[in-house]
C-alpha cells in the first residue's frame, strides 16, 4: 500500500472516529463503538434543506452532536426537538440566541441561513462566546468575511466554513497527488459548476439575502477547487458575464459568468458558473506529466474520479457526517486539516469574487496581489 492511499485512510479514518489501522471495505460495518472522547456539541442556525441535511449526516458522527436549535419558525422547532431529542433549554429564535452564551451545554453554533445574515449571525455567535461554523460563502463580500475573522478572534473562538469538499476522500487523494508532483508542473485547471434554479422568488435570487447570484452560491466551488488542486492562490482574475434572462436574473444577480484565474506558478484555471445549466460539475487538473479528472466534483456524491493513473476507489461517506467528524477534532483538539477550512479560508474566496464582479464591470483584468 503506497503513502498516498495510507494518507487518504488516515483521514477517513480519523473521520468516523475508528483506529487508524483498517480495512476500507469494513468502513461502516466497523463504525460503532470505538470512540469515547471528547464530543462537540452543536446547534443549528437556520432549519432549511441544508441544515436539515447536516442534521441528518450528524447522526452518524462519532465527535459531534447536534445538541440546540435556532430558528425563526416554531413549528419547525417542535418538529426537531421531538425527533432529535433537543432539550427546550437549548432552542432559541433569532431574537433570543444571544443567551445562548449563559448555556454551557453548546460549545459551536453551525450557521445556515441566506448569505446575507451570515456575517451578523457569525458575530453575535461570537459575542456569546462560542466556536461558530459557518456555510459557503462566509458572507456577501470579503469586507464582511475579515469583519468575521475579527469578531471570532476578538472572542478567542474558532471560525471554520463549511467546505465539505476539503474532506473528501477522492478530492484529498487528488491534492496529495499534486502536492506529491505526480502530475508534474500544473498548466491547466478547468472548473464547471452549475444547476439550473428554479422558483423565482426564492432568497438565492434577492440579492440583499445572496449577495449575488449563482457566483455566490456555486461558482465558489470552482474558485476554491481551483485553489486547492492548483495549490497556490491566485495573482490575476479576469471575467465576463452572460445573462439570457433578465427578468428572473436580476441587476447584481449573476446568471453565468466565465472566469479565469493565473498563477504565480505559472497555470492558468479557465471556469464557469451559471444557473443555467443543470449538472454541471465537474474538475479537470492538468500538469506535464499527468491529469486528474472529477464529474461530478462537488455534489453530495459519490464523488467520481480518475487520473492518468486510473480510477479512485476511495469509500464513499456522507460528506457532512465526515466534515463535522473532522471539525470537532479541529475545534476540540486543535487539529490541523491538510486543506485549511478557518476563516481566513474564506476570506481568500472572498476576495476572488469580489474581483471576479469587480471584472465583469469593468472588463479589465484584476490584480489580486493588491487586494
Ligand atoms: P434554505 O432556504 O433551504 O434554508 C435557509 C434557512 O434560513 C431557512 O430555514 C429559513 O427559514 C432561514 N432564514 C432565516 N432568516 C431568513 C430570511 N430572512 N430569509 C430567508 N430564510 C431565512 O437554504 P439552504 O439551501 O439551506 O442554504 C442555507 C445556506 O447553506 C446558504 O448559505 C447556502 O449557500 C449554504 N449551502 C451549503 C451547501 C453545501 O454543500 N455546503 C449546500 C446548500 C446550501
Amino acid at each position: 500500500m503506497g503513502t498516498r492511499r495510507e494518507f487518504v485512510q488516515k483521514i477517513t479514518a480519523s473521520a468516523v472516529g475508528l483506529p487508524i489501522l483498517f480495512n476500507s471495505t469494513n468502513l461502516f460495518a466497523d463504525s460503532g463503538s470505538f470512540y469515547d472522547g471528547p464530543v462537540l456539541r452543536v446547534a443549528i442556525m437556520g432549519l432549511g434543506s441544508y441544515g436539515t441535511r447536516v442534521a441528518e449526516a450528524m447522526q452518524s458522527c462519532k465527535r459531534a452532536k447536534l445538541v440546540g436549535l435556532i430558528s425563526g419558525t416554531p413549528a419547525k422547532i417542535t418538529k426537531w426537538k421531538a425527533k432529535y431529542n433537543v432539550p427546550d433549554k437549548n432552542c432559541y429564535n433569532y431574537e433570543n440566541f444571544d443567551r445562548i452564551k449563559d448555556n454551557p451545554d453548546i460549545d459551536a453554533v453551525y450557521v445556515i441561513t441566506p448569505n446575507g445574515l451570515h456575517c451578523e449571525f457569525t458575530k453575535r455567535v461570537a459575542l456569546a462566546g462560542k466556536h461558530v461554523i459557518c456555510e459557503k460563502p462566509m458572507g456577501i463580500n470579503a469586507r464582511e468575511g475579515q469583519e468575521m475573522v475579527d469578531a471570532c478572534k476578538a472572542a478567542n473562538v474558532k471560525l471554520l466554513i463549511g467546505y465539505r469538499m476539503h474532506f473528501e476522500a477522492k478530492t484529498l487523494e487528488i491534492v496529495q497527488m499534486s502536492r506529491a508532483g505526480e502530475f508534474g508542473k500544473i498548466i491547466f485547471f478547468q472548473g464547471q459548476s452549475g444547476f439550473i434554479i428554479g422558483d423565482p422568488n426564492q432568497w438565492r435570487l434577492n440579492k440583499k439575502l445572496s449577495g449575488g447570484g449563482a457566483m455566490m452560491d456555486i461558482g465558489i466551488y470552482s474558485i476554491n477547487g481551483a485553489r486547492y488542486m492548483i495549490g497556490e492562490e491566485p495573482i490575476w482574475v479576469t471575467a465576463q458575464e452572460t445573462k439570457n434572462d433578465p427578468v428572473k436574473f436580476k441587476e447584481g444577480i449573476d446568471e453565468t459568468i466565465q472566469f479565469q484565474l493565473g498563477f504565480p506558478g505559472g497555470a492558468v484555471a479557465s471556469c464557469l458558473s451559471t444557473y443555467a445549466v443543470n449538472h454541471l460539475d465537474r474538475f479537470y487538473l492538468a500538469g506535464i506529466d499527468g491529469w486528474a479528472e472529477m464529474q461530478p466534483s462537488t455534489g453530495y456524491g459519490p464523488i467520481k474520479a480518475r487520473t492518468h493513473k486510473g480510477e479512485l476507489t476511495d469509500p464513499h461517506i456522507t460528506h457532512q457526517t465526515v466534515q463535522m467528524d473532522e471539525m470537532a477534532g479541529i475545534i476540540l483538539e486543535n487539529k490541523e486539516p491538510f486543506i485549511p477550512v478557518d476563516g481566513e479560508e474564506g476570506v481568500k474566496d472572498m476576495k476572488i469574487i469580489d474581483a471576479i464582479y469587480n471584472a465583469v464591470k469593468t472588463g479589465k483584468k484584476v490584480d489580486l496581489t493588491r487586494t
